[in-house]
């Protein structure tokens, strides 16, 4: 009889991926997974036809095609002021997902402990699982997206080896602003530690607030990994394509993982997403304010119905606080939500490495067409107005 080694003995399928299947089976509109449905550019998907049609599709360099790497590069010094050598500090991967595999591979020990902010994103948690990292959590005050730098200063060990951090952020909708940043890096300077940060979010980022690189402060650079990603600035998150940048030595060793593992991101599709990093500002714009529009309709909405949110500061995900309404935890109000009102969210727990810490919240997501969100908030209108029960 086959058995499962043990580190998957444990894994289940996502509760995220479980619901959509719910989800579709009442035909409902799904709040919950962070699909962004909304069309992909045109020029990229004519580009992936002629990438197709004319040929490029045997394997790339394992480090991604190099006129893309050139145009990432050149992203990075225009909008994230990181200066990076395409040459030996950029490399393409299957997804931020694929890059952020092969940094935590790359650069601990089994064992070794890496902290994360919680609520956190899950695939973090569960990918430093897999490759058998201890974990320790740092919390993010939902209510004004506060974190106690003290707290994380002082668990701090010395098996910690590594931090990671998600700007903005997903699920809570945080934005680290560059004081946090230059508290964070230098307490990573004081216990030597590195820094994984994940970007993928970072053009979406509302008034008030400013994506900043931790690798373009002081001299972060050298302790830190970059990672990004196409999948949610250009509506592709089929296309598998992300992007690091680090310590030439380790994007190094972090490419020959890759090779192991993947081989190669995906040929044509890197040829034909060049363009998108050479998109105008005015793309970036039109898109935030479209996101901006979607977050103001959600908070006031889910507000009217006792709802308690803090406005994210960036990203398409919001965390909903449910102690003001009739459910006795996520779990219970993402079923009801679900059966009742067909729209589907995410249960707080699935963010939490202890489910109580996450027990009074939901996440939604809110990239989806403005037709659908707003019959998700009639739908959920029509039972708050009844009760919830
Ligand atoms: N990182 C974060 C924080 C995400 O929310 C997601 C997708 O939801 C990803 C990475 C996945 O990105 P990719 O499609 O590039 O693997």
């Amino acid at each position: 009889m086959l058995k499962p080694n043990q580190a998957t003995q444990s894994l289940k399928q996502s509760g995220i991926r479980a619901l959509g299947k719910r989800c579709a089976a009442v035909k409902g509109i799904n709040l919950g997974q962070g699909i962004c449905d909304l069309p992909t550019p045109e020029i990229l998907k004519q580009q992936a036809c002629d990438a197709i049609t004319h040929g490029s599709s045997t394997y790339s360099a394992c480090e991604g095609v190099f006129d893309l790497r050139v145009a990432i590069a050149e992203k990075l010094l225009n909008f994230n002021s990181i200066k990076a050598d395409p040459e030996q500090e950029v490399m393409v991967a299957h997804g931020s997902t694929g890059a952020f595999v092969c940094a935590i591979q790359t650069l601990f020990e089994r064992n070794d402990e890496i902290i994360l902010f919680e609520p956190f994103y899950s695939y973090h948690k569960l990918i430093l699982e897999l490759l058998g990292m201890q974990i320790k959590t740092v919390p993010i005050n939902l209510t004004d997206f506060s974190i106690d730098y003290d707290y994380l200063d002082n668990i701090i060990s010395t098996n910690t080896k590594g931090i990671i951090i998600c700007t903005p952020n997903n699920p809570s909708g945080k934005v680290y602003n560059r004081e946090e940043l230059l508290t964070l890096g230098k307490i990573a300077d004081k216990h030597d530690l590195t820094i994984i940060t994940d970007e993928i979010y970072e053009y979406i980022v509302y008034p008030e607030h400013e994506h900043v690189s931790l690798a373009s402060l002081e001299d972060f650079k050298d302790r830190t990994i970059t990672i990004s990603g196409l999948s949610k600035t250009y509506n592709m998150t089929g296309w598998r394509l992300g992007y690091v940048t680090g310590p030439a030595l380790i994007i190094e060793k972090m490419t020959l993982v890759q090779d192991l593992l993947y081989v190669c991101p995906v040929t044509p599709l890197q040829n034909a997403a060049i363009p998108a990093l050479r998109f105008l500002p005015d793309y970036y714009e039109q898109m935030c304010a479209s996101y901006l529009h979607k977050r103001d309709k959600m908070v006031s909405a889910l507000q009217s119905m006792n709802y308690k949110i803090t406005a994210p500061e960036g990203a398409y995900y919001l965390m909903a606080d449910i102690s003001e309404l009739d459910y006795s935890d996520d779990a219970a109000a993402v079923t009801n939500l679900l059966d009742k009102a067909h729209v589907a969210c995410v249960t707080g727990r699935s963010f939490y490495m202890n489910p109580n810490d996450g027990k009074q919240v939901l996440r939604f997501c809110y990239a989806l067409d403005d037709k659908k969100i707003a019959t998700a908030l009639d739908q959920m209108a029509v039972i708050a107005t009844r009760g919830h029960l």
